[in-house]
């Protein structure tokens, strides 16, 4: 297993994380193998969103006596009412669902507490000028959640989340189709036939400045959706009418700027097998250019995704990390002490290209390396 730092929370975590959607119907002894099987192959990290209390039940017999061994995601603000999850943001039902998850999960306190499902511009005042991010305050001091969290599907939202400076985790869905639509408060909309009937370019702007603004905040995404719901492994469901691997959507999503981890809704062992074979995965195997780039009605033309195919580069240079130190700082319109940090630490610098152009007939995307290079010795001044 990999393990990575979720963003400033000092919390080291499985690149490989579970999300919850895989255990829901399961027998109590279903969940446990699961989870002994989980925990075999490293994995530490585990999102809880649902309120299902007999899932949360099973769950927390699973992780009964091996707690510690867990950085556990529980949710704000999910209640289960009449026999069904319900999304909400009264006071009472959020205190008397969070006592009861924990009482469910047999712990008292959860590493990550998400305010669950932020995506309108309305909900978010309602969220933040009002008593839930008071009562996830109140819950950080006395414990019961280490780090606060927020999830979204829509950047606009997330960003004004982490802008904020009260989150400390995003769980956000990344996967290559969702980051080429704008942003939008009905989440359906990333999945409409209509959202991919015209021909659409590169990354969404707004999407990369969630990313970089994250990462300049020391905010860990940890993501959902990253096989968008299944849809993206088969080639009659996907938008791209071509089949991605777990593989190469586990690296896409892992590889965009202040992403930690990918929360995977496994059903089987068999499904985690195949997530966490990203860990072993070759180059070729995690390779999800060769999968983007001959896509009709899709243009990646001159934008870097961040896939290394560029290299090895004649002086040395990390190409991709340079491009992202620098989109980072072209995103905060300055040098963070942090980014430029990060460059410092870097073996070899942008000042070394020599132009020899090598890695340009390299790149599937037609990023115009030369140029990047002096642009970011230019901004970083070597
Ligand atoms: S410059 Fe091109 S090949 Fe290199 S990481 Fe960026 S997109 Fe990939
Ligand atoms: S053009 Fe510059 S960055 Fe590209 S391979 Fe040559 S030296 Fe490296």
């Amino acid at each position: 297993m990999k393990f990575r730092e979720l963003g400033h929370t000092g919390l080291r975590v499985s690149a490989v994380a579970l999300g919850c959607e895989g255990f829901m119907q399961k027998a109590a002894a279903e969940v446990k193998a699961d989870l002994d099987h989980a925990i075999g192959l490293g994995i530490n990290f585990i999102d809880i969103y649902s309120s299902n209390p007999e899932l949360r039940t099973n769950i927390g017999a699973a992780l009964d006596g091996r707690r510690e061994r867990f950085v556990i995601q529980g949710h704000l603000c999910t209640a289960w009412e009449n026999g069904q999850y319900l999304r909400t943001r009264d006071v009472q039902k959020t205190l008397r669902s969070f006592d009861e998850q924990l009482r469910q999960l047999r712990t008292d306190y959860l590493d990550v507490g998400m305010i669950h499902y932020v995506d309108s511009e309305a909900d978010f005042r309602t969220v933040f000028d009002g008593e839930i991010i008071r009562i996830a305050q109140r819950l950080r001091v006395e414990g019961r959640i280490r780090h606060i969290g927020l999830s979204s599907h829509n950047p606009v939202v997330a960003r004004m989340a982490v802008e904020t400076g009260l989150i400390e985790v995003l769980m956000f869905s990344v996967n290559p189709c969702y980051d080429l639509q704008p942003p939008d408060e009905e989440v359906e909309k990333l999945w409409a036939d209509e959202s991919y009937a015209h021909t659409l370019h590169n990354l969404d702007p707004a999407r990369e400045r969630l990313y970089e603004l994250c990462e300049s905040m020391g905010v860990g995404i940890d993501v959902m959706k990253a096989y968008g719901g299944g849809d993206l492994l088969s080639a009659d469901n996907s938008p791209f009418g071509r089949a991605m691997t777990p593989v190469q959507c586990l690296e896409y999503a892992l590889t965009r700027p202040a992403v930690a981890a990918v929360m995977v809704g496994c059903r089987s062992c068999a499904e985690i097998d195949a997530a966490v074979a990203w860990c072993d995965a070759s180059a070729a195997e995690r390779d999800y250019a060769s999968v983007m780039t001959g896509l009709e009605k899709f243009s990646w033309q001159g934008h870097c995704m961040y896939c290394g195919h560029c290299a090895p580069c004649t002086a040395g240079i990390d190409v991709a990390a340079v491009n992202k130190f620098y989109n980072l700082t072209v995103a905060q319109g300055e040098v963070p002490e942090t980014v430029r940090e990060h460059y410092r630490a870097l073996a070899h610098h942008a000042s070394e290209c020599v132009a020899c152009g090598g890695c340009q007939t390299r790149c599937p995307f037609g990023v115009k390396i030369v140029d990047a290079m002096r642009r970011a010795a230019e901004r970083f001044g070597y």
